[in-house]
């Protein structure tokens, strides 16, 4: 019998696998993947620096042991190239994998800005391990790092590198930090409390170019000012990889397209994780891809199962500032009303008959989490 082939061995191709062995040991799984199949978590790479932890300290185990625990076979270092749907194969440069039923679990990348000069291609982004490692030796000797956007994962990074010592300057075009996420007040807590922590902002403004400046590099912002840095980060967003799917006339949209079973377009392949789209919904989150591996898994065993979203909280990585938002379901209608000031504050985004769809609370007020969530509806029901 074929296996059931996950390609992908981040949070959702693993947290799938754990997910069906809890349900099935049986059942023969293969799982690929263009990288070396480490096991780890992808948030604490935006909080590993302060923490002094190399990339080899952030895995949990290597491939092999989790072939061993999963009981499955793991190819690494196996990029897919192409999906014959039909014949049900994956084709690979060097051979083809035939599957029972497929899984794509193929994350996203980081949006590149198309940048002008003659260092460009030095900008680097922190998606996965590997790129952490990169970070991790262009910073040795190095001292000011830029950071290209200010959004989660840029002001993580910027309270991660301000703290480990690093001048921090952050552009973005947004005038406050975590715009789509935060509603003003706090977004400008958070912009002053990273400042108190040696952030420097350069908001409202967009990066033109970055050039080579010995010993380090420069950026130049479209309104000609110009920015000293030896390491820049672009953290401008993640687009989920849709290509191969695309390319093997699987519907994609903003990601994979998948119903509340996690099946595409083709019978038989489903996708999770922050490749996939679920009914309109793209969630490049954790807690997401919990409960698609739960229900998928169930699914895969046998039992099948749509997937359900509870509101899902982020735990915005800045101890500059604890945060924790719940934004609200994209296309709901309503306004923040907030109470607080600058180091704690208790933000609901009401609707115009007073129920709450999404809240965000700082510093103290991040205690009121569970009880708000449980005030919220559920994402998809
Ligand atoms: P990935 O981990 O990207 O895995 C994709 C896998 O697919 C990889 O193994 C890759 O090798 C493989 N692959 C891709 N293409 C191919 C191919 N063609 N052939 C073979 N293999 C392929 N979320 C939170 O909820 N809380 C947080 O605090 C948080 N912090 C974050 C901090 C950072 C710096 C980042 C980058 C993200 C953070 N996130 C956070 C988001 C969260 O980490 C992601 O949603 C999650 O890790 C995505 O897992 P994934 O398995 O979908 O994708």
């Amino acid at each position: 019998m074929e296996p059931i082939v996950i390609v992908g061995t981040g949070l959702a191709g693993y947290g799938l696998a754990r997910e069906l062995r809890k349900l099935d040991r049986e059942l023969p799984l293969a799982i690929v993947t263009a990288d070396d199949g480490s096991s780890y978590s992808k948030p604490n790479l935006s909080n590993a620096l302060a923490a002094g932890r190399t990339p080899q300290q952030l895995v949990g185990a290597s491939a092999e042991t989790m072939a061993r625990q999963l009981g499955a076979a793991i190819r690494t270092h196996a990029r897919v190239d192409a999906i014959d749907v039909p014949g049900r194969r994956l084709l690979f440069a060097d051979g083809e994998l035939r599957y029972s039923r497929l899984v794509l679990a193929l994350g996203a990348e980081p949006i590149r800005l198309p940048l002008e000069g003659n260092a460009a291609h030095e900008v680097l982004s922190v998606n996965d391990l590997a790129d952490y490692a990169r970070l991790r030796e262009r910073l040795e000797g190095a001292l000011r790092i830029a950071i290209l956007g200010a959004g989660l994962i840029g002001c993580e990074f910027a309270n991660d590198f301000a703290v480990s010592g690093h001048p921090v300057d952050v552009i973005d075009l947004a005038h406050q930090p975590l715009g789509r996420l935060l509603p003003a007040e706090a977004g400008r807590a958070m912009r002053d409390a990273l400042s108190r922590a040696g952030v420097r902002w350069h908001l409202g403004r967009t990066v033109a170019a970055v050039e080579h400046a010995p010993p380090g590099l420069e950026i130049r912002l479209a309104d000609g000012a110009r920015i000293g840095a030896d390491v820049v980060l672009s953290a401008v967003g993640l687009r989920p990889r849709t290509r191969l799917a695309q390319t093997a006339g699987i519907a994609v949209n903003r990601g994979i397209v998948v119903d509340r079973a996690l099946e595409t377009s083709a019978p038989g392949v489903y996708a999770l994780g922050d490749c996939a789209e679920v009914e309109g919904h793209v969630l490049p989150f954790v807690m997401p891809i919990m409960h698609a591996a739960r229900a998928l898994a169930a699914t895969l065993a046998g039992r099948p199962q749509r997937v359900s979203y509870p509101a899902m909280p982020v735990v915005v990585k800045t101890p500059a500032l604890p945060t924790v938002v719940c934004p609200p379901a994209p296309g709901r209608s309503g306004g923040w009303t907030v109470a607080g000031g600058a180091h704690s504050l208790a933000a609901r985004f009401l609707d115009a008959d007073g129920a709450m769809l999404g809240f965000a609370l700082t510093g103290e007020e991040c205690s009121k989490r569970q009880a708000w969530t449980r005030e919220l509806p559920p994402l998809l029901a």
